[in-house]
């Protein structure tokens, strides 16, 4: 037989065909198990009551106890309208209905308590609620269980067809109570966890989320749920990494040789922070292991991570292997190589770099220069994992900046190892992200993260301005000029395809040039349509000096590095995302100098917007801009953690519910090193659960 929960959802009471239809499209519920997985978004606390005097126009349903002083019909024929005066000795409010007015009407009586629920607008100055729930106090007191009411998410559309919260209410009245005691929900771990966790079971769970008989019933109902969800991720993830690490054996790098040695007393012109000196510990000891690496190395613009990449790659080197470093767009992999070769000088290392742009007959000779084991350090682009591109013996591969590295490429990598070993994998990021979407995105990775930036860097100063002080800023930009400074300015270009931004792009820099005329200054522009020689000549000139000001979409945001330039003036802030204007930002104070960032916007900003330029103001820490963005915009829309249709939680909300995750993981790490396999028969609940959810579930979490 087939289990309850799979019933399909037309043969609930209260759906038809019709309604199954829209059920299905808008919620994406199909069955009597997903119905029981729409959660309530929030819920009414029934006990609290408003004052009217104390109501505020942005106001969701509230309500209200008090009396009813007058009744009257307004209008005729079809516009007529039932008005009630209510009053609770603070203030009155009207109550209005436009239908249904014959059954309404004569319930209404004066000189009794009401309890009236609903969402008060504010018409000419007062308060109206149109159609508002209405019951005596008296009724209401009689009813159990009812004190906390959810409110369950709805659409537009679903709404027009009279599905909204309390219609969904009755339809998960009709469900819940065919599942109650029926043994419909499964358990899906043994009673020890469960004691341990302190979790309710899952029935009672699900039938307290939506019914909740008291606030702290209804707290541990949504511990359960949530726990559940994270407890699987994890414990998927964990399980991921143990398999991985039992399958793969890495390369042995026990000596730390020549190179290192040398680079480290020869050719490093600054001394290394404690937070590079730690992570450079972590990885040699992971490569020292003979088990695969792999691990993620977190540290924000500019703390440094090239030379913790470079020393890596050396130690590779010392211990008779290859290196490869992929970064994700052309101009970062020529930096680095230029940077790279220019460190390791004297180290005479055989050093070459392979993108897009790569002459045939220059490629062929890489090619066979990487099998001869003649190339010590390959630099490039995605070009490097194409198949004709094999190694000698490649021990470790190093991906800057990449947020869509997905696992056919990492797979790809993997088969160019040197017999039977897998390329050790150090995953570099300056997208600082919330540390519970890390566990969650990358929670099969081992994390390290730069947090010290290298000393005698001033903070940058930011600032938000609007249009209308445009000719101050160019001021301040004459200014900066003078006194030998370099200045980026930046356009929006979402899309690349939008003639639009170009324009906007080319009007900008018109104005620029108008305003900062030739001889006195140089300017230059960039932008990612231009072909990759012009846009090094560009950037080759703004390094040098040449330029003064260089005029720029987005193609400046990862990773290029120009001391000098030291001030950054945004244009359009208000259409980019925090964590891009963070990176865009990260392109100046790389110098001794004070570094500035200007953001300008017009006037008109939508409340989200304003938080984004206040957050830019007020910090420049990485995970703090990072933590904001996520409840902005929720987890769902952060880099690495996209995927087509669903939202990945349900439940869970990983920007509040961080104690919860860390619970859950923690649970799921005791639970795998008592059980690695998930053995032992109080266990056999979890496996099968896992097996089911591994089978229904896309691998989202895979980014690195
Ligand atoms: P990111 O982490 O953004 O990739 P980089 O590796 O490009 O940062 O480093 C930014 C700048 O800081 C470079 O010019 C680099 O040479 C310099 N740098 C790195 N580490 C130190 C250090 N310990 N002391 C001084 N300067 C450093
Ligand atoms: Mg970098």
């Amino acid at each position: 037989m087939k289990p309850f929960l799979e019933n399909p959802i037309e043969t609930l009471a209260g759906v038809g065909p019709e309604r199954a239809k829209l059920l299905r499209a808008e919620f994406h519920i199909k069955a009597y198990g997903d119905l029981l997985q729409h959660f309530p978004f929030r819920y009414v606390d029934k006990t609290q009551f408003h004052q009217i005097n104390s109501i505020s126009s942005d106001e969701t349903d509230i309500q209200l106890r008090g009396k009813i002083n007058s009744v009257r019909l307004i209008g005729q024929g079809r516009g007529m309208r039932l008005v009630a005066e209510f009053s609770d000795g603070t203030g009155v409010v009207e109550l209005v209905w436009f239908k249904g007015i014959k059954w309404v009407q004569p319930n209404l009586k004066q000189g009794i308590d009401y309890v009236v629920f609903g969402k008060p607008s504010n018409f000419k100055g007062k308060f109206n609620m149109v159609h508002p729930e209405l019951e005596t106090v008296e009724s209401q007191q009689k009813k159990v269980g009812t004190a906390l009411q959810p409110v369950y998410p709805s659409t537009e559309k679903a709404k027009a067809k009279n599905i909204d919260t309390k219609a969904i209410g009755r339809l998960m009245n009709t469900l819940v109570s065919q599942v109650k005691g029926q043994g419909h929900i499964a358990e899906l771990y043994g009673p020890d966890f469960r004691t341990k966790n302190h979790l309710i079971s899952r029935e009672e769970a699900f039938v307290n989320v939506h019914f909740p008989k008291d606030s702290e019933t209804l707290k541990k109902a949504l511990f359960r749920l949530k726990f559940d969800e994270l407890f699987f991720i994890q414990l998927r993830l964990l399980k991921l990494k143990l398999i991985n690490q039992n399958k793969f054996r890495g390369a042995v790098f026990a000596e730390v040789g020549e190179m290192v040695n040398r680079f480290y007393s020869e050719c490093l012109p600054f001394e290394l922070t404690g937070a590079q000196k730690r992570v450079i510990r972590e990885i040699r000891h992971d490569l020292g292991s003979g088990k695969q690496m792999s691990r993620l190395v977190q540290g924000d613009v500019g703390s440094g991570k090239t030379i913790v990449a470079l020393m890596s790659m050396l130690l590779a080197v010392d211990n008779g292997y290859q290196a490869a470093l992929m970064a994700p767009t052309e101009i970062l992999a020529e930096q680095h190589f230029k940077t790279i070769s220019a460190f390791l000088k004297k180290l005479n290392l055989h050093i070459a770099l392979l993108t897009g742009s790569t002459k045939t007959a220059e490629r062929k000779i890489l090619h066979q220069q990487l099998q001869s084991g003649e190339i010590h350090i390959l630099i490039g682009t995605h070009a490097l994992i194409e198949p004709v591109v094999q190694f000698k013996r490649l021990g470790l591969v190093i991906v800057d900046e990449q947020h869509r590295f997905g696992v056919e490429q990492r797979a790809k990598l993997w088969l160019k190892g040197a017999d039977n070993e897998v390329p050790h994998m150090l995953i570099m990021t300056a997208t600082p992200i919330p540390r519970t979407l890390a566990m969650t995105v990358y929670g099969d990775l081992d994390t390290s993260v730069i947090d010290e930036l290298p000393p005698g860097r001033k903070p940058i100063k930011t600032l938000h301005r609007f249009d209308s002080s445009r000719q101050k800023i160019f001021d301040f930009m004459r200014a900066e000029i003078a006194n030998g400074r370099q200045i980026y300015t930046v356009y929006p270009l979402i899309d690349e395809s939008e003639n639009m931004d170009y324009k906007d792009l080319t009007d900008g820099y018109e104005s620029i040039v108008r305003e900062f005329p030739q001889p006195k200054y140089q300017i230059g522009v960039l932008n990612g349509k231009m072909k990759s020689q012009d846009k090094d000549y560009e950037m080759q000139r703004f390094k040098d000096g040449k330029t003064q000001i260089l005029v720029s979409t987005t193609v400046i945001e990862v990773g290029v590095d120009v001391p000098n330039a030291s001030v950054m003036v945004i244009e359009s802030a208000e259409r980019f995302g925090l964590s891009q204007l963070h990176q865009l930002r990260g392109r100046v104070g790389r110098g001794a100098e004070q570094s500035y960032c200007i953001l300008m916007t017009g006037y008109a900003l939508g409340q989200e917007a304003r938080t984004r330029m206040e957050t830019m103001v007020r910090t420049n820490d990485g995970f703090e801009i990072a933590e904001v963005d996520m409840r902005l915009r929720g987890p769902g829309d952060m880099q690495g953690t996209q995927q087509s249709g669903q939202p990945i939680f349900k439940i869970s909300n990983l920007s509040k519910d961080g104690q919860i995750l860390a619970a859950a993981r923690n649970a799921a790490i005791d639970l795998l090193s008592d059980d690695p396999k998930l053995e032992k028969r109080e266990n056999a609940l979890t496996k099968h659960y896992l097996i089911q959810e591994m089978k229904n579930r896309p691998n989202w979490a895979r980014v690195s």
